[in-house]
This record gives C-alpha cells, sequence and structure tokens, in this order.
C-alpha cells in the first residue's frame, strides 16, 4: 500500500475555532480508528529513516506517542519521551518555551540519552515550534546530537519549521495544512 496524501487528509478532522476562538484545530484521532491511514503514515515514516543511523526516537507529549511507538517497534530502536513538565519521575531536566499567553515547559529523564546518541524528534504537529525547539534543547543538554525533527502535520504559515531549520535542524513532515 502506497502513501495517499489525499486519503490520509481526508481522514483527518479539522474542528473550527477550538480549543479558542481562531484556531483550526487538525484533530488526528480519526486516523487511529482507520488502519489504512495509520499504517500507510506509519510506513512513510518508517521507510524515510529505516536506512539511516538514528538510535532513539524522542516523542513529544501525547499524540506523538501513538505514532513514534509503531516505529520505534518497525525500527527496532528505544523510544524516549518528551513530556509535560510534571509528569515524569525521577531525575529529570526541563525547559521552559512561550505561548501566545504564558509559557510552558517540557521534560525528560536525565538517562533518555546522552553523548553518542543520534535522536529523532517525533510530534503530530508543528505550528509556532516551540515545543519541538524546547525538546531539542533538552537532547542537546544531555549531550545527544538531534539528527531531525518530523511531524505528520506542518502549519507553514506559523513558521515554526522554518524556525526549527534555521536553528540547524533538519525537517521533515507528510502534510502541510494553510492558516493557524
Ligand atoms: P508549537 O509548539 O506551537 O509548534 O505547537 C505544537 C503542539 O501544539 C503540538 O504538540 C500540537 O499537538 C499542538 N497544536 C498546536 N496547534 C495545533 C492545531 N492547530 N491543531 C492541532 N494541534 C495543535
Amino acid at each position: 500500500m502506497s502513501y495517499d496524501e489525499c486519503y490520509v487528509k481526508s481522514v483527518i478532522r479539522t474542528i473550527s475555532d477550538w480549543p479558542e476562538p481562531g484556531v483550526q484545530f487538525r484533530d488526528i484521532t480519526p486516523l487511529f480508528k482507520d488502519p489504512k491511514a495509520l499504517r500507510m503514515i506509519s510506513d512513510a515514516f518508517i521507510q524515510r529513516y529505516i536506512d539511516t543511523e538514528i538510535t532513539h526516537i524522542a516523542s513529544i507529549d501525547a499524540r506523538g506517542f501513538l505514532i513514534s511507538s509503531i516505529m520505534a517497534y518497525h525500527l527496532n530502536i528505544p523510544l524516549v519521551l518528551v513530556r509535560k513538565k510534571g509528569k515524569l519521575p525521577g531525575k529529570t531536566i526541563h525547559q521552559e518555551y512561550k505561548l501566545e499567553y504564558g509559557t510552558a515547559a517540557v521534560e525528560m529523564q536525565i538517562d533518555s540519552v546522552g553523548p553518542g546518541d543520534r535522536v529523532l524528534v517525533f510530534d503530530d504537529l508543528i505550528a509556532t515550534g516551540g515545543t519541538i525547539l524546547a525538546a531539542c534543547g533538552l537532547i542537546k543538554e544531555l549531550g545527544a546530537e538531534v539528527y531531525e525533527a518530523a511531524a505528520l502535520i506542518d502549519l507553514p504559515d506559523l513558521q515554526g519549521s522554518s524556525k526549527i531549520q534555521d536553528s540547524g535542524i533538519p525537517v521533515h513532515t507528510l502534510l502541510a495544512y494553510e492558516g493557524l
């Protein structure tokens, strides 16, 4: 089964004005009810990374986990978690980043990755890029290298993916949507 962008887009649902007015929320939950679409996107990512030297996937809370665990299983590499602050036990490091209103923070356990590791950072969607950039900051702080940042969806009008690329990290996404 080959990757069919039109089919995958037809499965993703857009909810207008959620969670706040003006936002077009790209709801990927129907993907997990559609085995064909889930297989297409999983296979597309697996094929991209199967012959690379990535050693780990660092996946971002929470929808990113659902796709990256399939990738980690098929690529036979470790999956490590980047979670919202306060969710991970043990010794952790965290990084704050700016939201439109206020701040958020992501966190990793200090033994997740280390020197010599080449890490793929994965999330479901790139909007402003703040979440992925904060995750990349943690990975570098732990001494590992960020190989690439990948997401299912890019919102290029918010310029997050170009901000990530400008920081020297390659970006790979499967789908793009105009607007917020
Ligand atoms: P950002 O840090 O601005 O790149 O935001 C990325 C995170 O926010 C991802 O984990 C997404 O799940 C979520 N997100 C932001 N905007 C949207 C949107 N329009 N639809 C769905 N999820 C979004």
